[in-house]
Order: C-alpha cells, then structure tokens, then sequence
C-alpha cells in the first residue's frame, strides 16, 4: 500500500522536478568519483615523490659515508704523526678503493699541505681557506659539529665544481687542522645516477644549501626548476645541511582529474537531456489521453441525446401505435356489426353478388382486426409486469404443443425436444418467441411432407443458445434478414394466413433482453431459427 503510494507519488513529480534532480544525482555521483580520484592520485603521486625522495637521500648518503672513513684515517696519520710518511701511500690506496671520492688533502691550521693526487691540483698547495668568507663559514661549521662537514658546491680551486668535506683534527687536545676529501659535481652525480641537469625520465631534482650567503647560489643542479612548486618532496641530508627536493616531472592528478570532472558533466547533461525526454512521455500521454477523453464525452453526451431523441421518439411511436389500434378496434367493430345486421335484414333482398361483398367487407374487417391486435401486441413487447420465475421449458414446450394439439395431427407433424434447460425468465415473452417459431415451422411446412420440428439448446457459458429446426418450405437467401421486420411476409395471405408481424415480435423480445436471432434456410430443404438468450437477466 505504501509502495503503491510512493510510486504515485514519484510519478506525481512534474518533469522539470524529475530532470533537476536526475541532474543533480548524476552531477554529485559524477563530481564525487572525479574528487575521489584527485586525493587518491594526489596521494598516489605524493608517496612516488616521497619514496623517491628517501631512495635518492639514501644514495647520496651511502656515497657520503665513503668520505667519512677516508678523512678517520688520514686524522688518525696526522695524530700519530705518520702523515708526513704514508700520506700519499694511503691516500693512494683510499681513492683506489673509493671511486667516488677524486681527491684528499691535509689542511693545516688555515693552509692546504698536501693534495692527492697532485697532478692537477698543484694550485691547492699552500691556499689558505681561512681567505674566503664561505670557505672560513663552512670550516668553522665543520670544528662546531666535530664531524666531517661539507662545503658546497663550489668552484673548486683547481677548477670545475664540487664539494669538499672537512674532518676537524685535533692533536692532543689542540685544534691541528683539517683532513679533507673532494668529490667533483659528475662524480657525485653518476653516483646517485643523475645528469647534470638534475633529472631522469620521471624527476628531476634540486640539491640547496641551507644556510648560503645572500647572492650565492648553493644549487647543484643546473636547472631552472621551481624545485619548491608543484607535486615534490624535500628531505634533509645533515653531513652538508643539504635540503633535496624531488619534483615529479609530469603530475597528472590534477588534468586527470578535471577530465573526469568535465566528462561527468558532460555525461550529466546527456543524462539529464535523456530522461527530460522520457518524464515527457507521461506528460505527453496524459495530454493526448485528456483530448481524446474529452472527444469520446462529447461524442456520449451526443450519443445520449440521440439515444434520448430516439427513446422519445420510439415511445411517441409506441403510444400512437398503441392507442391507434386500440382506437380503431371500436369503429371496426362497429363495421363487422353493422355488416353482419345488413347481411341478416337483407338476407332475402340481396342477390348472391350482394352477398358475396359482404362476406369479402366481413373478412376484410376480420383480417384488419388481426393485424391491429397485432400492432398492439408488438407495441407492448417490452411492457412486463411481475418479476422473472423458474421456467422449464421442457414443460413450457409441452404445454405449447398441446395447443397446437390440431394442426399438428392434421399436419402429422412430430416435434423433438428433450433436455431443454429451466431459466430464470418472464414467462409471457418466453412463450410468445417459442409459440412464434413453432406455429411458424409447423405452418411454413411441405405439403405433402409431414413437418419434423427439432428444438435443441446449447449452453454458451453466459447465455443459452437455442435452435428451432424445420423441414418446411425454407427461406430464400435475400430474405433471411427481411422476414424479422414487421409486415414484410414472402406469402399471400390466401397461400399461408398470417400478418408479418410474429417474427418481428420475437426479434424485438430478444434483443430487449440483450439476445440476438437469425436463421439459416434452404429453399425445399427446411430452415432453422437461432436465437441466444443471456443467463442473467
Ligand atoms: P407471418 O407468419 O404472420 O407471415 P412472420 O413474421 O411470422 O409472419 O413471418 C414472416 C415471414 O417469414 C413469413 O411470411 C414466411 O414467409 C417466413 N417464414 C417464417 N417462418 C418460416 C419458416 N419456418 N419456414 C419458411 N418461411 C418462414
């Protein structure tokens, strides 16, 4: 019950209503799904960006650690005096091992003493680092941390760029100097595998000194990138106070996402276009229901008036048929009467001609009054008192037959009947139909031919059909529909008596109570009546 309501009640929503809020689902779903996969690829992006971040912190620190045995053991030479003897064995011996360190030195106090190897870096001897203020910055880091500390980069003394870590060293409790290790930029950048652009196929990446100098640029990689904008990570690399960021190149969660954002609406207003299509049909249904009811209550109420101009009309007819022969019975009575006193009184006066016209005025008076009962009969068809009583027409038959007990023994007819069912019916028009069609077979039979009359019933489920059956005359085919209209006979009444009318009689009671009649005939063969009668009444 409350289904079926609800269901109406959807329904009862105007079009526009059920569009708007299509629109609105289907833009909330779709808009949804597109914000949901902005933070999942967001995230998704931010976690590559991160991992690689860690990764390449992670290489650039293992590279590093190299650097930190190199300079504990060229501080371990200088403390036990051996620098001066095995500097350059073990240095030698330390670069063979370390591929990613290009160069050691020993300085002391503010003065490089000792490169290696030296070819190439002849420029360094002697350089006090103390003379350059990043330089002086970057070593008094290194004595503060008591570490080895990184410097850059920088351009190099003895050209090209790099770093410099510096390990403070101090003999017997005294600050001596500095064992140190460089490594150019290309070597540090084929060790965490970067070009010296900062990037491969999918980051690019930026390495920044922390606390650098105003002016001074403190970058490794030569790319121009806004290492600080877009979907990047930094992290911290503490042995040179490096900040690394990683930048992932192409980010795609953004455009991903208002591409779905777009087709969303795009797919939203398709399917808002779609069912504003489908809400009209209702609409457009009901309208064309509405012309068309409108149309058939004109076409009834014209209907009823006619069916009331007819009813009129037909009563109007009833009437004046009804009181026409009622009316005329008097005067043809008195015709009849005065005929048959002027046939008495003249008796001996009048000659046989004289005679014979008052026999034809007198028959003719005889024939008119038949037809004017009839008229009355056929105009009260339809006028029934009382209320519809059991009837079986088995009995009923019996009853009929015993009234045409004569013309059936002079005609040495037989009539067949059995089984004929009871109904529930006025019993007058009932009779009057079967009397009707078995006066007709028994009358409309072959001379010389004794008249079978077979009256059978099928039942039909809601009505009864019945079938009166003869071997008579038959009816030619153009007459089947003829003969039920009144005063149409196929006969003079000097061949078969009658007036027309009995027919005509049954066809009205019939189809008053919703039945229908015809017949099936063949001339010489014999004819049978149908007639169908409904169950209720
Ligand atoms: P009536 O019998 O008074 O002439 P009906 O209305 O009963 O009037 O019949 C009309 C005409 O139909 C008859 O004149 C007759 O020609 C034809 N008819 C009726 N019943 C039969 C029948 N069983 N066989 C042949 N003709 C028939």
């Amino acid at each position: 019950m409350t289904n079926r309501a609800a269901t109406r009640n959807f329904f009862n929503y105007r079009p526009n209503q059920i569009t708007f809020f299509t629109f609105l689902v289907a833009l909330l779903i779709t808009q949804g799904i597109a914000l949901r996969t902005y933070i999942v690829e967001k995230e998704n992006e931010f976690l590559q960006v991160k991992q690689e971040a860690i990764n390449i912190r992670n290489q650039f620190e293992s590279s590093l650690n190299h650097s930190i045995n190199a300079t504990k053991i060229l501080a371990f030479l200088v403390e036990k005096d051996l620098s001066e003897k095995y500097f350059e064995t073990i240095s030698r011996k330390l670069l063979a091992q370390n591929k990613y360190i290009d160069a050691l030195q020993l300085v002391k106090d503010k003065e490089i003493i000792k490169t290696y190897p030296i070819k190439g870096n002849e420029s360094t001897i002697g350089y006090s680092i103390m003379n350059d203020s990043v330089h002086k910055r970057e070593a008094m880091k290194a004595i503060e941390r008591k570490e080895l500390y990184f410097e850059g980069p920088i351009p190099l003394k003895q050209g090209g760029m790099g770093i410099v870590g510096r390990l403070p060293i101090y003999k017997e409790g005294i600050f001596w100097g500095f064992s140190a290790v460089i490594i150019r930029i290309q070597t540090l950048f084929s060790a965490i595998g970067v070009d010296d652009a900062g990037s491969n196929e999918a980051y690019s990446y930026q390495l920044v000194k922390r606390d650098k100098n105003p002016g001074e640029d403190g970058l490794l990689f030569k790319n121009q990138l806004d290492y600080a904008q877009g979907m990047h990570y930094r992290v911290y690399v503490s042995s040179g106070d490096w900040d690394v960021y990683v930048k992932l190149k192409n980010s795609a969660y953004f455009s991903n996402a208002i591409q779905f954002s777009l087709l969303g609406l795009v797919f939203s207003l398709l399917l808002t276009i779609f069912t504003w299509h489908l809400a009209m049909q209702p609409q457009k249904l009901k309208i064309h229901v509405q012309e068309k009811t409108r149309d058939l209550d004109e076409l009834n109420k014209v209907l009823e008036n006619r069916a009331h101009e007819l009813s009129a009309i037909n009563k109007e007819l009833e009437q004046f048929a009804y009181v026409a022969s009622h009316d005329l019975q008097e005067p043809l009575r008195m015709v009849t009467n005065f005929l048959s006193q002027l046939e008495k009184k003249y008796n001996t006066v009048l000659d046989e001609k004289g005679k014979q016209y008052i026999y034809f005025a007198v028959n003719g008076a005889h024939r008119m009054r038949g037809i004017i009962l009839d008229i009355l009969e056929f105009s009260r068809v339809g006028k029934y008192e009382g209320t519809p009583e059991k009837i079986d027409l088995n009995a009923m038959t019996d009853e009929l037959c015993l009234i045409q007990q004569k013309v059936i023994e002079e005609k040495q007819a037989s009539i067949h009947y059995a089984n004929l069912p009871v109904i529930t019916f006025f019993l007058s028009p009932i009779q009057q139909v079967f009397q009707n069609l078995i006066v007709n077979a028994l009358k409309y039979s072959k001379a010389d031919v004794a008249p079978q009359i077979r009256i059978t019933a099928t039942d039909l489920g809601s009505e009864w059909q019945f079938a009166v059956k003869d071997n008579g005359i038959g009816i030619a085919e153009e007459y089947v529909e003829k003969i039920f209209i009144i005063f149409q006979r196929l006969h003079t009444a000097e061949e078969y008596s009658g007036t027309g009318v009995g027919l005509a009689i049954v066809k009205k009671i019939i189809e008053n109570f919703g039945g229908h009649i015809w017949v099936e005939s063949k001339i010489g063969v014999g004819s049978t009546f149908y007639f169908t009668l409904p169950k209720k009444i």
